[in-house]
């Protein structure tokens, strides 16, 4: 088996970073899907805005009886 130590893992391999949609901040590794408040990803710190919204928008939902 060949290795040439650059193609191990290729779907897996985490990215160096990026910078958060929400607030420009850079973060490190994958960070987190920023739906609904944004389409990318944010970092940790605006996560906790994203997860508020979520449970708001499921509240909403509920709300209107579209689930549960
Ligand atoms: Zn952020």
């Amino acid at each position: 088996m060949e290795s040439d130590g650059d193609n191990i893992w290729p779907q897996q391999r985490p990215p160096r970073g990026g910078t958060c949609i929400l607030c420009g901040k850079p973060f490190q590794g994958w960070g987190h899907d920023a739906n609904p408040l944004a389409h990318g990803r944010c970092c940790d710190d605006c996560n906790f805005k994203v997860i508020d919204a979520r449970i708001l928008a499921l509240k909403e939902l509920h709300a209107r009886g579209v689930i549960g």
